[in-house]
């Protein structure tokens, strides 16, 4: 089965309002398993809505209107249809009364065209619309299946779900629904990835496999339609497979897993305590830690040791390392994770020093960061050039050093 979307409003168009009844059938469609490959959107003009009509009929089982059931000139959706295939217009009785009642309540004169909102195709499936006043319908010719869907999200939402999805799969009930996968990736961009990853991205083709690019990572995202979750999973496992082996080294989670989370888990079953000396991520990373629940088992505490004072006051870094080779430096960095673990009787110590922006510092660019481990009196330093604004550099120096840290325990 394959659909397609028309929505209908000029003011779609002209960027007035975001076209969400679009997202919502597309996603409904989806988790039902019917493909859409077009969504079209068209002005309230009767002409070129039949042209979209009739390009939908050239290439879809299923067409979705959405849209113009108005009762003023411009709601011309119904008429257009109508029109198109040489079909009449009647009245739906129990959304004529509907109306009339509205009216009747409010007290408020009834205009004639207000009629107009109860009309559907001869010989087509009302659908009434719960949350207003247009009814919809389905309507089968010719093996393709018409739907009309009032425009209002509130209407239309409701009314795909209750009644135009209903109409879809009883001829045809769905066995399949799509599932994805995504595998994220830190310290390799986009386009790297898609070129090492070229050849089993283009071979592939159930399930298919996209690269997409998060707020501080790079993802690949597989996609196929299965029966159930372990049918999908056990077509994921042969690609990811083949993708691990190229690009293994950057891949840190999956879907939206929480590393931290993964690192107090695996701190707590290792039995590790950990405490954090923090500059420029201004206690980011103890924040990270101990936003999830059971942290306490685990984490001792930080010194978001911002200024070079408190570096060497609180922390004891001396004064000689900075000054000889800068705050942002790994000597510095080094001592801080050192001093740390030894200040609160930690397992591991964990440091960080950078430059956020966006301004250089000591003459190190924008993005020079470094982080020191210290776990069983070993230190290991890393030098990170990370790229972005100072949110993302934060925020990628944070993830970097929680799988540094993931990986050494
Ligand atoms: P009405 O009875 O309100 O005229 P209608 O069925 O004729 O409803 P439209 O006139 O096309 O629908 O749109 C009515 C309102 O519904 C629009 O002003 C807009 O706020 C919203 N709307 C219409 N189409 C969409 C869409 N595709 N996505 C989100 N909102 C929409
Ligand atoms: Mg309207």
């Amino acid at each position: 089965m394959r659909s397609e979307i028309i929505c209908v409003g000029t003011e779609l168009l002209l960027g007035q309002i975001l076209n969400t009844n679009s997202k919502f059938i597309s996603e409904k469609l989806a988790d039902n398993g019917v493909d859409c490959f077009f969504q079209t959107t068209v002005g309230d003009n009767e002409l070129r809505l039949i042209d979209a009509i009739k390009v939908a009929e050239s290439r879809a089982d299923i067409i979705i209107l959405t849209g113009g059931l108005g009762p003023t000139e411009d709601d011309l959706t119904k008429g257009a249809l109508a029109k198109h295939l040489g079909i009449g217009l009647v009245l739906h009785e129990t959304s004529q009364q509907r109306i009339v009642e509205f009216f009747e309540k409010r007290q408020i004169e009834m205009s004639q065209n207000n009629i107009k909102q109860a009309e559907i195709l001869i010989d087509s499936t009302p659908f009434l619309n719960e949350n207003g006043l247009a009814v919809g319908l389905g309507y089968k010719k010719n093996n393709t299946k018409y739907i009309i869907l009032p425009g209002p999200p509130k209407e239309c939402e409701r009314m795909f779900i209750n009644y135009a999805i209903p109409y879809i799969l009883d001829y045809q009930p769905v066995k399949e629904q799509i599932y994805s996968k995504s595998l994220r990736f830190l310290g390799i961009s986009e386009s790297k990835l898609a070129e090492v990853c070229s050849d089993v991205i283009n071979s592939q083709t159930d399930p298919t496999i996209g690269t997409l690019t998060g707020k501080y990572d790079v993802l690949l995202r597989l996609t196929t339609k299965a029966k159930n979750e372990s049918e999908a999973e056990s077509k994921f496992l042969i690609p990811i497979e083949q993708i691990k082996n190229l690009v293994g080294e950057y891949l840190y989670c999956y879907d939206d897993e929480d590393i931290f989370e993964k690192l107090i888990i695996s701190l707590k079953e290792k039995k590790l305590t950990i405490a954090s000396a923090e500059s420029f991520t201004g206690g980011g990373f103890s924040q990270k830690l101990t936003n999830i629940s059971g942290a306490s088992a685990v984490v001792r505490g930080s010194i978001c040791a911002y200024h070079n004072k408190i570096k060497e006051e609180l922390l004891g870094i001396s004064h000689n390392v900075i000054n000889d080779f800068g705050a942002v430096s790994e000597e510095c960095a080094r001592e801080m994770s050192i001093k740390i673990s030894n200040l609160f009787k930690s397992d591991i110590g964990i440091s960080f020093t950078g430059v956020a922006g966006p301004d250089e510092q000591e003459g190190k660019r924008v993005g020079t960061i470094y982080i020191s481990i210290t776990i069983n009196n070993i230190t290991h330093a890393y030098n990170l050039n990370l790229h972005g604004n100072r949110e993302i550099i934060r925020e990628k120096a944070l993830l970097y050093a929680c799988i540094k840290l993931l990986k050494i325990i």
